[in-house]
């Protein structure tokens, strides 16, 4: 017999950052301010990320962008292989994500890919630690997942190996 499912998710918006706690206000002024290093001369479109150690240290990542387009990388995935090197160790607590570009502003949360997506699942099972996921663009609403399960429910791992 066939069953038609659901999945739920919950998750917060804030209508601003300057309603989120200050530790996290600080992580996406952070993950703003990466969004300058970023090289986007294909898309104009800059991604910023910024995560946030359990030590408190953060790590920045922004968007790399190759003129052979799928040598690109993530903003995300360049903070998490940063952080990975920089502080193997050390568990993730959050990552803020943002996006800006010079042709259209960028007026609702950056959502992370589906490779970056999975990439954030593997470093939350790495650490047995859920990874607060802020998302926001470049003004207004801000939404914060308790998890990537929240954006991936149904993820490869590794338990499938
Ligand atoms: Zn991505």
């Amino acid at each position: 017999m066939k069953e038609n499912l659901k999945f739920e998710i919950s998750y917060t918006a804030y209508p601003d950052s300057s309603e989120l706690p200050e530790l996290y206000q600080q992580l996406i002024a952070k993950a703003k301010q990466a969004t300058n290093d970023s090289y986007a001369p294909y898309s104009n479109f800059k991604v910023g990320a910024a995560v946030l150690l359990n030590n408190g240290e953060i790590i920045l990542g922004s968007n790399q962008e190759n003129a052979s387009y799928p040598l690109g990388l993530c903003a995300e995935r360049t903070a998490l292989s940063a952080a990975a090197s920089l502080a193997s160790n050390e568990k993730i607590k959050a990552i803020a994500i943002t996006a800006k570009s010079a042709k259209n502003p960028v007026l609702q949360p950056a959502a992370p890919c589906g490779i970056c997506r999975q990439v954030i699942f593997e470093a939350e099972n790495k650490h047995h630690q859920n990874i607060e996921i802020i998302l926001t663009g470049e003004q207004g609403i801000v939404y914060v997942f308790k998890s990537i399960k929240d954006l991936l429910p149904l993820h490869f791992d590794a338990n499938f190996l």
